[in-house]
C-alpha cells in the first residue's frame, strides 16, 4: 500500500500509461504511471471474505478496481483493444460485475468497458442481467443528458493492452486526449 505518496505528476496525453497493482493481506492498491512517475492512486480495504482470496484473485480484483477508478482516462473514447484479456475466475465474477457497473450507465456502456480488458464465457448475458435488474440504471438511461454526457470530449483514439510481465499485470494505454488527472485516493 502506498502510504508515503510522492508528488503526483501531470497527465501527458501523448505518453503511454501503465497501471500497476499492489495487494496486501488487508487491502489492494492501484497506481497509474506515466514515464515511471505516478499520476494517480487508489486503494481500498478488502472485506474479510476477500482477504481469504488467493493471490491471483486479489490481483485480478485490483486490476479491475484500477481500471474502474481510472476510467476517466479511457472512458467515453474509442478504444482499440489488442492482446491478452484478463480471464476473470468464477469466484470473482459477481463482484467484478458490481464494480464494472458502478457508474450505472446502462448495458451498452458496461459492455463496452468490460470488453476492453476482461472476459469470461457468458460475460455479456451476465452484464445484461445485472443492468436490467438495476433501478438506478433504468432511471439514468431515461435521462437524455446521461447518454450525451461527454460532449466536451474529443473522440480521440486510444490503444490499450493488458499484459503480464514477471508476474505483474499491467494495463498499457496510449491516447491523444488532453486532460489533467483527477486524483483518486480511494
Ligand atoms: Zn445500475
Amino acid at each position: 500500500m502506498a502510504t508515503n505518496a510522492p508528488i503526483l505528476s501531470y497527465y501527458d496525453p501523448k505518453q503511454p500509461l501503465t497501471l500497476n497493482v499492489d495487494t496486501s493481506s488487508k487491502g489492494l492498491g492501484a497506481v497509474l504511471l506515466q514515464n515511471d512517475k505516478p499520476i494517480a492512486y487508489a486503494s481500498r480495504a478488502l472485506t474479510p471474505t476477500q482477504q481469504r482470496y488467493a493471490q491471483i484473485e486479489k490481483e485480478t480484483l485490483a486490476i479491475v478496481f484500477g481500471c474502474q477508478k481510472f476510467h476517466h482516462y479511457v472512458y467515453g473514447r474509442q478504444v482499440e483493444y489488442k492482446g491478452l484479456k484478463l480471464i476473470i475466475p468464477t469466484s470473482l465474477r459477481k463482484e467484478i460485475l458490481q464494480l464494472i457497473h458502478e457508474p450505472h450507465m446502462g448495458i451498452v456502456k458496461c459492455e463496452t468497458r468490460a470488453r476492453e480488458f476482461m472476459y469470461w464465457p457468458g460475460m455479456m448475458p451476465d452484464i445484461k442481467d445485472i443492468v436490467e435488474k438495476c433501478e438506478t440504471c433504468a432511471v439514468n438511461n431515461k435521462e437524455p443528458m446521461i447518454t450525451s454526457k461527454l460532449p466536451d470530449r474529443p473522440s480521440s483514439k486510444l490503444a490499450a493492452d493488458l499484459f503480464q510481465f514477471k508476474g505483474e499485470h499491467y494495463l498499457l494505454t496510449v491516447d491523444y486526449y488532453s486532460k489533467l488527472p483527477e486524483i483518486e485516493t480511494g
